[in-house]
């Protein structure tokens, strides 16, 4: 394998030649490629996605937007509907509701697998500093750096602590309400997956910093590659 390639998850072993009902937490690459395979292995198939982009990409089978309301509501819902498996393939920062699906699992008895990425390996060139938390991401940032925010919405504020550093902040859909933080350009759309158009963004804003998560996958990887290629330190949220 290239090094440059990160390593992908399998998806959950099918353990049953018959054809189940089966229930997918979604909303991410992973999870589209699996609803396809289930689907053409003759399965009932639903994906369950939480509503959070305007334009999802729609997988194979059927598919239901929206929350549960919390463990409670997700196991009445497997009981109704009458789900043979439950599949939690959520990205795997999206925690809540990957524990909303082992009290589910519990309390309904039905069986739940999971597909969980591997995390990305730090390789020969990066420059990663591994921080735990989104305060210490912040922290870690030097005096007046301009600094590329890879971050879902719901993970920004704690930047707001930084007037001194300029944000490039990029965004799948734009923002509802005004950002908290004061010296910002949003960049709209979804990651690049050729490392040369990631580092031709980054050297057009004068980046000197990346902030990311450890999701792991390819999706995101690029990013990484270019960082490693002009030399970018790159603060990096880990998994708990
Ligand atoms: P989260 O914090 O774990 O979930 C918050 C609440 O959103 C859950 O309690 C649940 O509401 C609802 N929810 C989440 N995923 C759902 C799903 N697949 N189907 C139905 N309801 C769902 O999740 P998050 O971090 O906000 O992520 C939301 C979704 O976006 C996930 O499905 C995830 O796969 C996808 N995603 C997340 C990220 C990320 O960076 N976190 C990145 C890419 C994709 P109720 O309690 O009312 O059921």
């Amino acid at each position: 394998m290239p090094r440059d390639e990160p390593q992908e998850s399998r998806p959950p072993a099918k353990n049953s030649t018959s054809r189940d009902r089966v229930l997918i937490l979604g909303g991410t690459a992973e999870a589209r490629d699996l609803a396809a395979r289930l689907v053409a292995e003759g399965h009932a198939v639903t994906t369950s996605l939480a509503g959070r982009t305007q334009d999802p990409i729609l997988p194979a089978g059927e598919v239901r937007i929206g929350g549960f309301g919390g463990a409670e509501g997700l196991a009445q819902y497997i009981v109704d509907e009458g789900y043979d498996r439950i599949i939690d393939a959520t990205h795997p920062f999206a925690r809540r509701i990957s524990e909303n699906a082992i009290k589910a699992a519990a309390i309904t008895g039905i069986p739940l697998e999971q597909s969980v990425r591997p995390r990305w390996r730090k390789q020969p060139g990066d420059r990663w500093q591994a921080v735990r938390s989104l305060e210490e991401a912040a922290k870690a940032l030097p005096p007046n750096a301009t600094v590329f925010l890879a971050l879902g919405r719901q993970y920004l504020d704690a930047f707001s602590t930084r007037p001194d550093c300029r944000f490039v902040i990029r965004m799948v859909d734009p923002p509802v309400s005004p950002l908290s933080m004061g010296d910002h350009v949003l960049v709209l759309g979804k990651p690049a997956s050729d490392p040369a158009r990631e580092a031709d963004l980054f050297t057009a804003h004068g980046v000197t910093h990346l902030v990311c998560r450890n999701s792991g996958g390819p999706a995101g990887y690029a990013k990484l590659i270019a960082a490693r290629h002009l030399g970018l330190p790159v603060i990096m949220l880990e998994r708990d």
